[in-house]
């Protein structure tokens, strides 16, 4: 059956979903993005996603013509629209259709499109038996260039070093920053464990601040297992006794390998199984109600 999806303040059949091949997130990958988890009904941390999009709509001059509450409702009316329960949102703002040229001013009205569907990223035996990761030779971009906070549609540094992990027949890349110390995955967030403790790359290390990354640490204060952002290194990754991935996609998901080394004993480790539990339980828990919108 064919998708509704969202554009512009109405739904339409997917064939009809079209935008212009002037538009400036296509033309320069100008404009921003969400990814986000519907679960039961519920969508899952909606405030904070629509949050980090403004953030980042407002970082690159884009002015969203709409507002917080117009978006979470589209979010919620795309997927009663299409009678889900339980699956993957994508929402992007673009600049909007222009000149040829760069300048963004010239673009009269951004565009805005949401797209619901039952896709989710990894199948059930890679929760089970873990992934395997290689750091990839493509950098995370630094500070003083695109800031990494932004989730715009500019992704080809994370695509291409998703492309370096699969030719290596990873599932996911570990990224390195300039200073070759740890951001993050091409699409997840990173976490090792070791004496007891969580550790994850900073912010300011050229991680994204993941909504996911953020329940990592409440279900860890709940859990009552020490954690905090620290500058790490691939060494740091090699001697862990345990390690896993985080994102709206991936959710939660176990690492036994990284560069052929294993880690810990190779095997899904104990306390990554505690988080899985405690964020399984909370996704089919909380959540905006779709049909409350
Ligand atoms: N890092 C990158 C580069 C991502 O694209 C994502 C997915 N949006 C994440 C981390 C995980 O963030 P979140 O938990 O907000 O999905």
């Amino acid at each position: 059956m064919a998708l509704k999806i969202w554009l512009d303040g109405k739904l339409v059949d997917e064939d009809e979903a079209k935008v212009s091949v002037f538009d400036h997130g296509l033309l320069y990958g100008d404009g921003v993005f969400e990814g986000i988890r519907f679960y039961s009904g519920r969508v899952f941390r909606l405030e904070e996603h629509i949050s980090r999009l403004f953030d980042s709509a407002k970082a690159i001059l884009l002015k969203m013509p709409w507002t917080h509450k117009e978006v979470c409702d589209s979010v919620c009316e795309t997927i009663a629209a299409n009678g889900l329960v339980d699956g993957y949102v994508r929402l992007v703002v673009t600049r909007g259709a222009g000149g040829l040229g760069l300048n963004p001013y010239l673009c009269e009205t951004p565009s805005m499109f949401v797209i619901a569907s039952s896709i989710t990223l990894y199948p059930e035996e890679h929760y089970a038996n873990g992934l395997s990761l290689v750091t990839c030779s493509t950098r995370r971009p630094t500070h003083g260039s695109l800031s990494p906070q932004v989730k715009s549609l500019n992704y080809l540094n994370n695509v291409m070093a998703k492309v370096e992990a699969l030719k290596a027949g990873a599932m996911e890349g570990v990224m390195l920053n300039e200073q070759g110390c740890v951001a993050e995955c091409t699409g997840d967030n990173l976490f090792i464990l070791k004496n007891g403790k969580i550790r994850t790359p900073r912010i300011s290390d050229g991680a994204l601040d993941g909504i996911t990354r953020a329940v990592i640490f409440e279900l860890a204060e709940e859990l009552g297992i020490p954690m905090t952002e620290e500058t790490l290194t691939r060494y740091d990754l090699y001697t862990s006794e345990e390690c896993f991935l985080s994102g709206t996609a991936a959710e939660v998901i176990p690492v036994v390998a990284i560069d052929e080394r294993p880690i810990g004993d190779g095997q899904v480790g104990e306390t990554f199984k505690k988080f899985l539990e405690a964020f399984r339980k909370l996704t089919q828990s909380t959540g905006t109600p779709v049909g409350g919108a």
